[in-house]
């Protein structure tokens, strides 16, 4: 038998209000793995990330992380199973220098990186320890984002479209910081649109529409980026 699923979906529903928006999402994630959940704007892949972290009003079904049923926990119980969320808009305080983002909570937990990890991961970060948020760059405001999650001890990580807006250089450096992470064995959940980035890191793409998951596809095989670009009908 293969080994559990570090995250399990299952028969997944979500509203937002009257709105039903999820219709049944399944799928699994091995420990270790990078996984893109690939679809058209509006397909429900932020929302299948919301649901996971428990921050969507009402969802059934299963959703389960390392065997433990996470439906009906409040969203700060599922962050202490080790799941970490990095939301599109990036969530950093721009009024606060980078290194106070990065000692307010969410905080240092057990397994989480100390500030030195950190500015090794990161070097830019240490450069601008000092400067506000508003002061920097697109591609350091995401390294900071992803930063403030690791400094939790989170080992499964969900980031929506982290290079959204960026240049393809920063893109590059983003690429590079997941291939870091994957190696040291933390588990990634990836929504993104840039196929060409997707497909550099992530092992498996999960594709959703309307909702629901309409296909799986390895990477390894190197799957060709129109196969994929079909699926966003660009
Ligand atoms: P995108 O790339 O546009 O974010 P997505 O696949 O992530 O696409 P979702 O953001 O999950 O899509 O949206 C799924 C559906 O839920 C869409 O029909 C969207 O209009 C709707 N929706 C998203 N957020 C809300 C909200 N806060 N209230 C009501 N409906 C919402």
């Amino acid at each position: 038998a293969s080994p559990q699923p570090l995250l399990s979906v299952q028969a997944l529903e979500g509203w937002y209000g009257e709105s039903h928006v999820l219709h049944g999402m399944t799928f699994d994630v091995a420990s270790g793995e990078v996984v893109s959940l690939l679809g058209r704007n509006g397909a429900g892949k932020t929302t299948t990330l919301r649901a996971i972290i428990g921050v969507l009003g009402k969802r059934r079904g299963s959703v389960t992380c390392a065997g433990v049923e996470t439906i009906g926990m409040p969203a700060r119980s599922i962050a202490r199973l080790g799941v970490g969320y990095v939301p599109e808009e990036r969530g950093i305080f721009a009024g606060l220098s980078v290194q106070e983002n990065l000692t307010l909570p969410p905080k240092l937990r057990p397994g989480g990186m100390d500030l030195e990890q950190i500015y090794r991961l990161f070097p830019n970060l240490k450069e601008r320890a000092r400067s506000p948020g508003t002061k920097l760059s697109g591609g350091e405001q995401q390294m900071l984002a992803i930063a403030r999650i690791l400094r939790t001890g989170s080992k499964l990580i969900l980031l929506d479209e982290p290079t959204e807006g960026l240049a393809p250089v920063i893109v590059e450096r983003i690429a590079e910081v997941i291939q870091r992470l994957k190696a040291d064995g933390y588990t990634i959940i990836l929504v993104e649109q840039n196929l060409r980035f997707a497909q550099s890191i992530a092992g498996r793409f999960v594709v959703v529409e309307q909702g629901r998951v309409v296909d799986a596809i390895s990477n390894e095989s190197g799957c060709r980026l129109h196969q994929l670009h079909a699926y966003l009908g660009v």
